[in-house]
């Protein structure tokens, strides 16, 4: 993937708790429908852990960050430690938890959203991946936490899924933007009720910058017919070539993994990571990113309709 300047989500706050946020600029994922929205609860997974209790997520929560490791030149996993042992974070998917911090001699807010990959009924704890970008205003704050240090969150809501709302669906990511499909993906394969198949194509400059790989090949290993993944790299080495599809997301990639359209049922096709990404593979958003925009790209030279088709 060549390099590229993302428009990224940028917030400002009034200085007041709990006042009214502004947004200003662009984003880099959609923040449309879940911007000011909270998520609702989601009902306990099992008996077995009906003592765990949801945090009560009234406004901006503090979490202490418990832990921090490096991931590789710029991610780092940080692990958040909920209220008590017994706490879960209960979000539904896709959710994310947007931050809050104010820069040392700032006036105004810093708003970033990150999505959990830790499953919503891991107990004490909620982890995140996080990529920093040079002078990153969220990613330089998160990854300046030291383990003691704490942030505000809160969790905003992205799409609606429900368990077998669609036979199939095709995962589409780019670089950072896999979190939200990791989340969604371990939702699905984590509910035995669930039947949804999972097809993934994952795009990334390098293979040091795949993120979750050894996660997705566990899946795979673990549910084969139900979750297949497809790892694509813009620069190969002369050790790792053959082992991953080379280039960009097009339509001879994407047909190798997509359902045929003769299937029947209904599909749904999920496409998140930069917008020159988005764009060349389902059509660029619309209204500076708040709306879904049109079908374009990839997705609607294969035939899907606009209706089947979510940009992140
Ligand atoms: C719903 C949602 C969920 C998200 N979940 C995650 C997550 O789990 N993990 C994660 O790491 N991120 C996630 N993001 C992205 C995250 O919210 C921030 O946008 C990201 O960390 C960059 O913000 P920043 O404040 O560090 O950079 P900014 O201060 O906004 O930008 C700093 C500089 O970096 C440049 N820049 C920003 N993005 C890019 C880019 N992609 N490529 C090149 N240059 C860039 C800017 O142009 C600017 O020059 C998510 C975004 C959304 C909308």
């Amino acid at each position: 993937m060549a390099a590229y300047l993302r428009p990224s989500l940028k917030v400002a706050g009034a200085a007041a708790a709990g006042a009214s946020v502004a947004y200003v600029g662009h984003q880099y994922w959609n923040t449309t429908s879940f911007f000011f929205s909270t998520a609702h609860a989601e009902s306990l997974p099992s008996d077995s852990q009906a003592a765990l209790k949801k945090v009560q997520w009234k406004g901006f929560t503090e979490l202490k960050l418990q832990s921090a490791e490096s991931v590789n030149h710029n991610v780092r996993r940080l692990t958040f430690a909920l209220p008590d042992d017994q706490s879960i974070t209960g979000l539904p998917p896709i959710t994310s938890l947007l931050t809050r911090h104010t820069p040392e001699g700032a006036w105004v807010p810093v708003f970033r959203p990150y999505t959990p990959i830790s499953d919503n009924d891991q107990a004490g704890t909620v982890t995140f991946m996080v990529k920093k970008y040079p002078n990153g205003k969220g990613s330089g704050k998160m990854h300046s936490l030291k383990p003691g240090d704490t942030l505000l969150f809160k969790p905003l809501h992205e799409f609606d899924y429900k368990p077998n709302q669609f036979s199939a669906v095709t995962l589409i990511a780019g670089g950072s933007g896999i979190t939200p499909l990791y989340q969604l993906t371990r939702a699905i394969l984590n509910n035995p009720d669930d039947k949804t198949k999972i097809a993934l194509v994952y795009a990334n400059n390098s293979e040091e910058d795949i993120l979750l790989k050894n996660e997705f090949d566990e899946l795979a290993q673990k549910y084969p017919g139900r979750f297949t993944r497809l790892y694509t790299v813009s620069k190969t080495t002369p050790q790792n070539e053959g082992l991953y599809e080379k280039g960009y997301v097009t339509k001879e990639l994407l047909s190798k993994v997509i359902p045929p359209r003769s299937t029947g049922g209904q599909t749904k096709v999920l496409v998140s990571g930069p917008p020159p990404m988005v764009e060349s593979v389902a059509g660029a958003k619309g209204g500076f990113g708040w709306t879904q925009g049109s079908l374009g790209g990839v997705l609607k030279e294969l035939g899907y309709t606009k209706e089947e088709v979510h940009k992140f």
